[in-house]
């Protein structure tokens, strides 16, 4: 075993984990096969799309539970990972020209190393490009270029900039392009502290760092031979997907040719980060010689966590869950106060959050000193706890309740954030639906689980997506009730993704879109209805309903065992991500278990918005006792 990148990025995270990894020292100096090398790095870079892929739903406010991933979801991504690896090597011969090594093509991968101290460092590079200007390493990862192209920046009340100039499909930092008047359009510190992100390796420098530590290993093979002088026109690339691609929908023999788009994107976009990562070398050396450190002293006594343990981050450390993190209660921990990111102020002034908490040994809820806390929605949560008690604005459910129209069409869908689009119209990581169940409530609390659910769910992994819209249409009257759903921002984006791509439903779908209305309205709050109905902002901001069960969730998990015994335990398929991996690998089922797994992701979708149907019956029952008159019931029961 030899110090690969990836262990390098591991045994640097923290003085624990190399002993943790039970790294015996002997075997540093011995070597690492290819295959065992792309083994682990293959791992790695599943382990990023589902990480890419939690990331988009982050954004729409939906919870994942990270910690359920299994090897099944990273080995349904596996084609989708080698398809980029495969445009990427395709893509960077077109754009860079001159001669390339990358493993879809030659089925190896150049090689660098080194040793130092009885330790061998060693890498393989994605793509070796040589041409008439150099030598150009890349690093391909299944990422979106948006995270790097939204760093913008622009002069008071004047437009913004992107700190990216993109030209023949390579973005530059426009600071390092010599023509470029930066200072026309942004401040040079707004610029300057854009490009300092990169160095912040536990976040936007990701992917940076990787490459950093590449060049650390080329540049040192190199001057070990003595041959330094060639380093000089080495010039280093990310490999992205580029988030504005839109796929044309071409096919060619069953596989997706991925053509230059209307607006002249290619699928797999550069950045170039030479500048950054020779930035970077001194960090990169700094943290080789804690690395030694690490490996010489292998001290496994408990360290402080911190960022570098990636809590609930896909890329997190592998120890947080079974040893590091074990103490942080699973339920009501000083963590489950509901928006603290900013933690709480104690009586010196000094502020405490999140994981520093814990380390100070506030690990639950109760354990935070109630003279700490200021928030109104804190110590609800804390009553809810000490006392056991339920709260509930009963005044603001029932009110709420009364913006509802009829019929009312509990709405789910099921999508695949695939990392390459898969149809027409789509780009990189797009949330496309392949699966929805339509409840539809007529008039309060008359519904049928059965005769009144409406359930599509795609045959294949061919383009469904209109007879799915057709049969919304046919069910859904956009001129009248209420589209109703958990995180209803999920299901209108995917519904206004759908009127772009089929402009022929646009009307219909847009008006769908826009009788939106959300569970979580109910149950949480909506600050700005609440205000319009003519609450104060205090009580607007506040939830309606507060149980210790939920734990500072109101994700539908945590909320549905609180108003309902309806489980997903005794289901084939349990969870959004479980439906995600069936649907992914419809291709490699036999006929027997397509069937049963087809049946499954029915019952498993019809669930989800059943579960709305009796969630919002219980509210109902909650408040039915509020004379109509509208008298403040504001208690805890
Ligand atoms: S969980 Fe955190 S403290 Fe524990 S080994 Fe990993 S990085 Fe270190």
């Amino acid at each position: 075993m030899a110090i690969t990148k990836t262990n390098f990025i591991h045994f640097t995270r923290c003085p624990r984990y190399a002993s943790l990894a039970e790294l015996k020292k002997e075997r540093l100096e011995a070597d690492i096969s290819y295959k065992e090398y792309k083994q682990a790095e293959l791992q790695e870079n599943l382990s990023e799309i589902i990480g890419s892929m939690y990331e988009i739903n982050e954004e729409t406010g939906e919870e994942t539970d990270l910690v359920d991933k299994v090897n099944r979801q990273l080995e349904a991504m596996m084609d989708y990972y080698k398809l980029v690896e495969k445009e990427a090597g395709r893509i960077s011969e077109k754009t860079f020209g001159g001669k390339s090594i990358f493993a879809e093509k030659t089925k190896d991968q150049e090689c660098f190393d080194f040793s130092m101290h009885g330790i061998k460092y060693k890498c393989y590079v994605d793509i070796y490009n040589e041409n008439a200007q150099g030598i150009n390493i890349i690093e391909v990862k299944a990422t979106t270029s948006k995270k790097y192209k939204e760093l913008m920046a622009g002069h008071k009340k004047c437009d913004k900039y992107s700190i990216w100039e993109k030209i023949n499909n390579i973005n530059y930092l426009k600071g390092e392009l010599s023509h470029y008047d930066l200072e026309s359009e942004m401040p040079l510190k707004d610029y300057e502290k854009h490009k300092h992100k990169f160095f912040d390796r536990y976040r936007l420098g990701q992917y940076v760092y990787d490459l950093a530590i590449q060049r650390y290993i080329i540049e040192h093979e190199y001057k070990s031979t003595h041959t330094e002088e060639k380093l000089k026109n080495f010039h280093y690339y990310l490999g992205v997907l580029n988030a504005d691609y839109i796929f044309d929908g071409t096919y060619d023999n069953g596989n997706p040719v991925y053509n230059v788009d209307v607006n002249g994107n290619e699928l797999i976009t550069f950045f170039d980060m030479t500048q950054i990562t020779e930035e970077y070398q001194k960090f990169v050396d700094a943290d080789r010689e804690r690395l030694e450190y690490y490996l010489n002293d292998l001290d496994a006594s408990p360290y402080p966590l911190g960022e570098y343990c990636g809590f609930k981050k896909q890329s997190g450390c592998k120890f947080f869950n079974p040893i590091c993190g074990k103490r942080i209660p699973v339920k009501n921990s000083s963590l489950s106060y509901i928006h603290n990111g900013f933690g709480f102020v104690d009586e010196s002034g000094e502020r405490r959050k999140g994981l520093e908490l814990i380390n100070e040994g506030y690990l639950q809820m109760l354990d935070v000193p109630e003279t700490w806390i200021t928030k109104k929605a804190h110590l609800i949560q804390r009553n809810c706890l000490e006392f056991d008690r339920v709260y509930v604005d009963k005044e603001k459910i029932y009110n709420g309740l009364k913006q509802l129209k009829y019929p009312i069409y509990h709405l789910d869908f099921e999508t695949m954030p695939c990392p390459v689009p898969r149809f027409r119209g789509e780009w990189p990581y797009i949330q496309s639906p392949f699966e929805f169940s339509l409840h539809i409530e007529r008039e309060p609390g008359i519904c049928d689980k059965e005769k009144d659910n409406i359930v599509f769910l795609a045959k294949t992994h061919q383009d469904e997506r209109e007879e799915m819209i057709k049969l919304m249409l046919e069910y859904m009257n956009p001129d009248e009730g209420t589209l109703f759903a958990q995180n209803v921002a999920f299901e209108k984006a995917r519904i206004k993704e759908m009127a772009k791509i089929f402009p022929e439903y646009r009307v219909p779908l847009m008006k769908l879109y826009d009788r939106g209305f959300d569970l979580l309205w109910l149950v949480n709050t909506n600050s700005k209805m609440y205000m319009d109905l003519g609450y104060d902002e205090e009580r607007a901001k506040t939830f309606n309903f507060y149980d210790k069960r939920l734990s500072g969730s109101f994700s539908i998990k945590k909320t549905l065992p609180v108003f309902s015994d309806l489980k997903y335990d005794n289901l084939v398929v349990k969870n959004g991500t479980e439906a995600i991996v069936e649907y992914a690998n419809y291709e490699k089922m036999s006929k027997e278990e397509y069937a049963l797994k087809y049946q499954a992701l029915l019952i498993y979708c019809q669930q989800d918005t059943w579960a709305m149907v009796e969630i919002l019956n219980a509210l109902r029952e909650l408040v039915k006792d509020l004379s109509k008159n509208g008298e403040n019931v504001v208690m805890f029961t």
